[in-house]
């Protein structure tokens, strides 16, 4: 995938559709994890703040640019990205594309209750999709990797907020085999409700 560096940061240069259905091959055939930042104004500044954090960006399999903020930013620095890939709507994208047989998802992240009620939402909105667990964001962050490992899921979305959830990947995503880890920020919070 063409990349596009802005502000130090590798920015995938894609379009959403294409971003998905490459996504959804690799979630199947790759034997490497992989990790997804989708990443808003916010997430770049701290970038700019936080070396360890950039690190944890610049490592990642893939970064996305998360709202019209990044995709103006690209324009005005001369190197201008296709268009805007928001983390929410891959987090549909890829439960509505899922295949049922082989895509297994986890959600982890939220006050108690949040990543359950959005695991019943997304069954409601997408009845094929296949959750095989959920954690909240506040317990023991090592306990939540060995259990979502030993379930095996084929998707994780993090719902912790930055640094934390990028900070979570980066600790642990050796914890899986060809998993697509995506830091979804509120993502649950609003799908929960
Ligand atoms: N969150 C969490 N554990 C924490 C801190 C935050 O699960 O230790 C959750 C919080 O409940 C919310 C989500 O992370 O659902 C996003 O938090 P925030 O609004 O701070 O992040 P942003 O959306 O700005 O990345």
């Amino acid at each position: 995938m063409k990349k596009i560096n802005i502000l130090g940061i590798p920015f995938v240069d894609t379009t959403k559709k294409e971003f998905v259905s490459h996504v959804l091959t690799l979630a199947t055939s790759n034997k490497e994890p992989i990790s997804i930042v989708t990443a808003n104004p916010e997430i770049v500044m701290l970038t700019k703040e936080n070396a360890q954090y950039e690190q944890y960006v610049q490592r990642s399999t893939y970064v996305v640019a998360d709202g019209i903020g990044v995709v103006i930013g690209s324009k005005i620095l001369g190197t201008p990205l296709r268009e805007r890939i928001p983390g929410y709507e891959l987090v549909h994208a890829f439960m509505k594309n899922a295949d049922v047989n082989k895509n297994r998802f986890f959600f982890y992240g939220g006050k108690p209750g949040v990543a359950e009620a959005a695991a019943k939402k997304a069954i409601a909105l997408y009845p094929h999709i296949n959750i095989v667990g959920t954690a909240d964001g506040y317990g023991d962050r090592d306990a939540v990797a060995t259990q979502a490992a030993s379930l095996k899921p084929d998707f994780i979305f993090i719902a912790t907020g930055a640094p934390k959830q990028e900070e979570w990947i980066a600790n642990h995503r050796h914890q899986f085999e060809h998993c697509v880890l995506m830091g979804v920020g509120g993502s649950l919070d609003v799908l929960s409700g």
